[in-house]
């Protein structure tokens, strides 16, 4: 027995039916939330600093406004805010005017209503028999056009980072059948390190090596397994320091009881309380010294921003790190914060991609490209809408 052991063993390590299984790759789109695309040159990610040297790398543009959910909508739907229906994270719609949507009210943040509008990739993905499972991602809880991703999880930040990857890992170890082809991911520890101690604090680093070690852990659980995959890594806006030195408060304009602010802070969205109300037009639409307002119609073009009626009727930007307020800060002023015009540099965000036919530095492209880019990874016919194809045209042919 002893002496046939060692030939039994090579017996089964020879055997056929213990031969690796020739598996499909996996696409995983990745979000680190908050991730500002210039945090990469801080030497201290290794794993994304591999991956981008070995595939391709740039900064994505954000849309308007640069706040989570209008912008990881934008990246798996192709469109931007205005055509998504996730016009901010906060919003009101007039067909619903007693109820606001704001993320952290499940009532409204799961209700389809809001998400009806686009179509995301798992959905469409679903439809075409590609099989999804989402780690979180805003939307991904929502059954939006009737469609949930058959794994997906109710948002919950305590989360561990680690249980998160290795829940990923867990869904690749499955008989093929059942095993997803496309999945998402999502961290949100950068953001809020960013916004309670600023982009340049020791916190903010900590975080991003805490978050570049765990993909470095998704990537060696992947190839240990023998799993291809093609890694989408990105952001949904940067980060900029703020100050209480730097702040508009709308009642030094306007009695606040004239107004309702949906939204404050680097942009705020404003309605007159009394529907139409001249004095709260007159108030906010002349010069400021560090914010501009606009009626709706009237934004500047290349905002893309104002026809869906749930944009409020008047919307302010402050300067690059003013915030503006309608009365005492529900949070101190201080930290770092999102949401100024997309063409602040400091609000351009994170894109790697690594085993995907796209190589090198793609430079700065507009975050609704990354939709086509997914959709071709994963094999299914995008839906048409605000992206031009851009970063596609870089495949190879
Ligand atoms: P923001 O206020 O724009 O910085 O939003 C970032 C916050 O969005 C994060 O701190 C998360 O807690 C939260 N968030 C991310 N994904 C979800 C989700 N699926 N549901 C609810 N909240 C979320
Ligand atoms: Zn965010
Ligand atoms: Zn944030």
């Amino acid at each position: 027995m002893i002496r046939i052991l060692p030939l039994l063993l090579l017996l089964f390590a020879a055997c056929p039916a213990q031969a690796q299984e020739v598996r499909k790759p996996v696409t995983i789109l990745i979000s680190i939330d908050g991730f500002r695309a210039d945090y990469r040159e801080r030497g201290i990610t290794p794993t994304l600093s591999k991956l981008a040297a070995e595939g391709a790398h740039g900064a994505l543009r954000p849309s308007f406004p640069t706040k989570t959910f209008p912008n990881h909508y934008a990246i798996v739907t192709g469109n931007r805010p205005d055509t998504n229906g996730i016009t901010g994270n906060n919003m009101i719609d007039p067909r619903r005017p007693a109820v606001k949507f704001s993320l952290g009210d499940p009532k409204q943040s799961l209700d389809p209503f809001w998400w009806d509008e686009a179509e995301p990739a798992w959905v469409t993905a679903n439809k075409a028999g590609v099989r999804t499972a989402t780690m979180f991602w805003p939307g991904s809880e929502v059954a939006i056009h009737e469609i949930r991703p058959p794994d997906w999880l109710r948002y919950d930040e305590n989360v561990g980072y680690a249980q998160r990857v290795n829940t990923i890992l867990d869904w690749m170890r499955r008989p093929a059948d059942i095993r997803p082809a496309f999945v998402t991911l999502y961290f949100e520890a950068v953001d809020s390190a960013g916004h309670e101690f600023g982009p340049d604090s020791a916190e903010v680093n900590a975080a991003i090596a805490e978050v570049d070690a765990r993909i470095g852990d998704l990537v060696a659980g992947l190839a240990a397994m023998g799993q291809p995959a093609q890694l989408l890594v990105v952001a949904d806006h940067g980060m900029r320091a703020i100050d209480e030195s730097r702040v508009i408060q709308l009642a030094d304009l306007i009695d606040l009881p004239s107004i309702i602010a949906v939204e404050t802070g680097p942009y705020a969205a404003i309605e007159p309380a009394a529907g139409t109300d001249n004095r709260v037009y007159d108030a906010l639409l002349k010069p400021h010294d560090h914010m501009t307002c606009n009626r709706r119609e009237e934004l500047p073009e290349r905002l893309h921003y104002g026809k869906n009626p749930r944009v409020a009727a008047i919307i302010c930007i402050a300067a690059p790190g003013w915030s503006i307020l309608a009365g005492p800060p529900q949070w101190p002023v201080k930290g770092g914060a999102h949401g100024y015009d997309n063409q602040d540099p400091q609000m351009l965000a994170l894109f790697v991609a690594s085993g995907t036919p796209l190589k090198g530095d793609v430079g700065i492209v507009d975050n609704i490209e990354v939709y086509p880019l997914l959709m071709r990874l994963i094999g299914v016919a995008p839906i048409p809408g605000d992206a031009s194809g851009a970063l596609v045209k870089r495949l190879p042919r």
